[in-house]
């Protein structure tokens, strides 16, 4: 009798090891979460132009170069599209504040982009 109660302790024992390693083997059910999330939207839907409200795409390069005034910064000649770091060169590091628009070229803060929710 003892010896069977171990045997079944063993066996639950084992039921929830078997149970911890599916999970491990399937992290798709948080990989649904997030994609499910973000199925309404692609990621570059909510950016826009603050000054004439052309929307970026992803296909879309920002020059890590010599700017001008407000930014005055000479670049690294990195390109890349800067809304996928949140304005950060991934050349040199250097955090862009101002980012150009490549329709109407002027120049707005970087955050300025990210539209609002009460928009
Ligand atoms: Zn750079
Ligand atoms: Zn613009």
């Amino acid at each position: 009798m003892l010896y069977q109660l171990k045997s079944a302790h063993r066996g639950l024992l084992w039921a929830v090891l078997f149970v911890l390693f599916q999970k491990s083997l399937l992290p798709t059910d948080k990989l649904k979460e997030k994609t499910a999330q973000g199925d309404d939207e692609s990621p570059h839907s909510r950016i826009r132009c603050p000054l004439c409200k052309w929307q970026p795409r992803a296909s879309d390069r920002w020059f890590c170069g010599y700017s001008g005034p407000p930014e005055n910064f000479i670049g690294c000649g990195t390109a890349w599209n800067t809304f996928d770091t949140r304005g950060v060169c991934p050349g040199c590091q250097h955090q862009w504040r101002w980012t150009a628009c490549l329709r109407c070229h002027e120049y707005s803060l970087h955050e300025d982009w990210y539209a609002k929710d009460v928009e």
